[in-house]
């Protein structure tokens, strides 16, 4: 009989299965975290707010959330975020407030043989702040696909060589902390879309290389940086597994990889959070 029961709750499990997708939540800096938005049902998406940047909002309905509320916010928690602080999130008119947790991301040492890649002159510098700024204007992009994308397949095929969030040290030298996930792959080898949307920024940069960004909506980004060469041109729409380019080691690198930053409300998150379970 309990044989039974188990195999009958089992079946429950497994048909608790939902028709829009979600990324894994992760309340910590860095991390992904879903905000039911009780109180505000009105037909058309509550327009919400996190540290001065606009956050997706989308539909609850088939989600696990559906009898919660019915808009869901989805907003990335930059790595800077104190996890003494209480976030706050604001929608319409109303405020949510969530906690996060503190993760204590890894060190990672790295020698790169072009030291201006670890202390730029001040041409290097100019560059770079010009470059930055065209990049920080394609992760604001604001766009309304006519379905929320929230979930990515791989870019690349290669193991993952550095995760996301390390403390970096160039050099011996500290820098920002690895905003992206890093697949190594051979050079050559194909980067694909991850799913559909918006070419809206390529250019060879000074510490990404060659770079491209799509545009996937509700705020929702993704860069390649270090390609050899790049496939696509700004206005192209892409669709899942369309070439992107080739993997490289173009800018501030150690060997032919990709580097894959995901952008949610202007902040880099864990790309591993939108990948399919
Ligand atoms: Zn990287």
């Amino acid at each position: 009989m309990q044989k039974i029961i188990l195999f009958i709750s089992l079946c429950f499990i497994s048909l608790a299965t939902y028709a829009q997708s979600l990324p894994q939540e992760s309340r910590v800096p860095g991390g992904v975290a879903i905000i039911p938005l009780t109180g505000l049902e009105s037909t058309n998406a509550p327009s919400a707010w996190y540290k001065g940047n606009r956050v997706m909002v989308i539909p609850s309905q088939g989600t696990k959330y559906e009898q919660k509320s019915d808009w869901l916010a989805i907003a990335g928690i930059p790595l800077s975020a104190k996890h003494d602080q209480k976030q706050h999130l604001r929608a319409n008119a109303t405020s949510f407030y969530f906690q996060i947790e503190d993760k204590e991301y890894k060190a990672q040492y790295l020698t790169v043989k072009n030291k201006r890649h670890v202390e730029p002159n001040p041409e290097d510098i100019k560059r770079w702040r010009t470059e930055k700024a065209k990049m920080v204007a394609a992760f604001k992009n604001w766009s309304e696909p006519s379905s929320p994308i929230t979930q990515f397949a791989l870019p690349a095929k290669g193991p993952y060589s550095s995760p996301f969030g390390l403390k970096r040290f160039f050099n011996k030298q500290p820098r920002n902390p690895h905003s992206g996930l890093d697949i190594a792959a051979p050079q050559g080898d194909p980067i694909t879309a991850p799913s559909a949307g918006t070419v809206v920024d390529t250019g060879s940069y000074f510490f990404n290389g060659n770079t491209v960004i799509i545009d996937h909506g509700l705020g929702l980004t993704t860069m390649y940086c270090h390609m050899s060469k790049i496939d696509v041109k700004i206005g192209d729409k892409v669709s899942t597994g369309d070439k992107l380019g080739e993997i490289g080691k173009t800018g501030r690198v150690t060997g032919p990889h990709l580097h894959w930053s995901v952008s949610l409300n202007n902040t880099r998150v864990d790309p591993t959070l939108f990948l399919a379970p």
